[in-house]
């Protein structure tokens, strides 16, 4: 055995002797020892720990449909009699709808009517014309109470809860109505009819403040200020949808028990 191959033999007998502690010169290259594959997690923090999340940004809490509350008003001081009240309103600026109209639809009929029929506000002809009911509607609502009520039109007194036509005959806004009804309800306290007839939802929400159905408040026994109230259908909506007009017919024999009138007039009993 030459000299370099003792000086192997002795080096690694050294290292099988003294392992690490062999100076690192001397150490025998060792095969690399694999790592195991799982790393106990107390040694790696970020398995401990976990990692911060990215910030989830919270969604806005979605707002619940506002209830439109409507701007308050000055409160205005109305005049007990009709005639005086009218001129009051021929010139009235409360609200929006004065800018495009051409008349303002007052109200007409006996100031002394056992029965006010009330609708929403005036249509395109009643625009024109500055009278309540005076389209297509309006004639169906005339025969309505020559026949079913079984009185003259002009007997019975016609009002809107707005007095002035909204553009395309939308719905008035909450603040139209707002502005406008106390000039209805004035009218009521100076009529003080014994039945009032709400015609359609518009005027049996605003006039009795309430947001049930009108299938449901065709059924109850509604009152404004003492008066008792009947609902029934818009003429309009009778226009496009005739099959109701059975329902109006039992609405208005209602309003003839209230009256204590026959429930259908003798005209049409004969008949
Ligand atoms: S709708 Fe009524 S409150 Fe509005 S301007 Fe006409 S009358 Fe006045």
């Amino acid at each position: 055995m030459d000299v370099h191959r003792s000086l192997l033999h002795w080096l690694k007998h050294a290292a099988d002797a003294y392992g690490d502690d062999l100076p690192v010169a001397a150490r025998t290259p060792r095969a690399p020892v694999a790592r195991a594959a799982v790393v106990p997690a107390a040694v790696v923090p970020e398995l401990v720990a976990p990692a911060p999340r990215k910030p989830v940004p919270t969604p806005a809490v979605a707002a619940s449909p506002a209830v439109p509350t409507p701007p308050a008003l000055p409160p205005i001081e109305l005049p007990d009699g009709l005639d005086e009240l009218r001129d009051l309103v021929l010139s009235c600026r409360r609200c929006r709808l004065h800018e495009g109209r051409t008349t303002v639809v007052f109200g007409e009929g006996d100031p002394r009517a056992r029965v006010m029929f009330v609708g929403e506000a005036p249509g395109a002809r009643e625009d024109e014309t500055g009278r309540p009911f005076v389209g297509a509607a309006g004639q169906l609502l005339t025969k309505i109470i020559e026949k079913a009520v079984g009185v003259p039109r002009a007997s019975v007194y016609i009002a809107n809860v707005n007095k002035c036509r909204p553009p395309n005959n939308r719905n008035p806004e909450p603040d139209e109505v707002a502005a406008c009804l106390p000039y209805l309800r004035q009218q009521i306290r100076a009529i003080r009819p014994a039945v009032i007839v709400a015609l359609g939802r518009v005027a049996a929400h605003n006039l009795l403040g309430t947001t049930l159905s009108m299938s449901q408040l065709r059924t109850m026994d509604l009152s404004y200020e003492g008066i008792p109230v009947v609902a029934t259908w818009h003429p309009a909506y009778l226009l496009r949808q005739p099959e109701a007009k059975r329902d109006t017919w039992e609405d208005i024999k209602r309003v003839n028990r209230l009256l204590g009138r026959p429930e259908i007039p003798p005209s049409n009993a004969a008949r």
